[in-house]
């Protein structure tokens, strides 16, 4: 099934929002993770790509002390029209991480 784009009726391609970070792991830190200095592995870089989550309050209260707002992380999905360029975000439940 496809998604049709609420706008012109294009075809929506499914995608994720996304934000690139340049925080590049220094190589001497990857030879001491590592423990072979003179690995001839290349520079690794960390995969710090960082992606937005929607958040709202559920109305309950956690904690047994310090009370404070139970909330909620929805993953964002995102499509994009192929033909306009228009996005659309819905949250998603996000599943269990393992
Ligand atoms: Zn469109």
């Amino acid at each position: 099934m496809e998604e049709k784009c609420p706008k012109c009726g294009g075809v929506m391609i499914l995608g994720e929002i996304r934000f690139d970070s340049d925080t590049v792991m220094p190589s001497q830190m990857n030879a001491y993770m590592t423990g072979i200095p003179s690995s001839p592995l290349p520079n690794v870089y960390q995969n710090s790509t960082s992606r937005p989550y929607w958040e709202e309050k559920t109305g309950r209260k956690t904690g047994f002390i310090l009370k404070s707002d139970e909330k909620k992380i929805l993953k964002i999905k995102a499509s994009r029209c192929s033909l306009c360029g228009y996005v659309e975000m819905y949250a998603v439940e996000k599943p269990e991480e393992s």
